[in-house]
C-alpha cells in the first residue's frame, strides 16, 4: 500500500461567539457636539462662558475628540476661540510655573 497520508482534518473551528441578541452592555455613549444639541449656527465668541468648555486649563484649544464637537462646529468654534483670545477674553496660554 501506498503511503498516503490519512488526512485528519483535526481542525478545531474556533468561532468567537456571535452576537446573539441585542442585548450588548457594551453601548458606547457617543458624545453628541453641544452647538447641535443646542442649534446653535453661529458661535459667539463673546460667549465666553460657553467658550472655556472648548479650551484646557492652560488655554488650549480642546481637540474636539475631547469635547465632542462635530465637524461643522468645531471650525467655527476655532474662530470664536481665536477671536475670544484676540481680545483678550480668552487667554492664549497660561502660565505654567
Ligand atoms: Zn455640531
Amino acid at each position: 500500500m501506498a503511503s498516503t497520508a490519512p488526512e485528519r482534518s483535526s481542525e478545531r473551528s474556533e468561532r468567537p461567539a456571535p452576537r446573539d441578541g441585542g442585548r450588548g452592555p457594551k453601548r458606547q455613549h457617543r458624545k453628541v457636539c453641544s452647538f447641535c444639541m443646542e442649534k446653535v449656527s453661529y458661535i459667539d465668541y463673546k460667549e465666553v462662558s460657553r467658550l472655556r468648555r472648548f479650551v484646557s486649563d492652560r488655554g488650549k484649544i480642546l481637540p474636539r475628540r475631547v469635547t465632542g464637537t462635530c465637524a461643522r462646529h468645531q471650525r467655527p468654534l476655532t474662530v470664536a476661540l481665536e477671536r475670544a483670545r484676540a481680545i483678550a477674553l480668552l487667554p492664549y496660554t497660561t502660565e505654567l510655573h
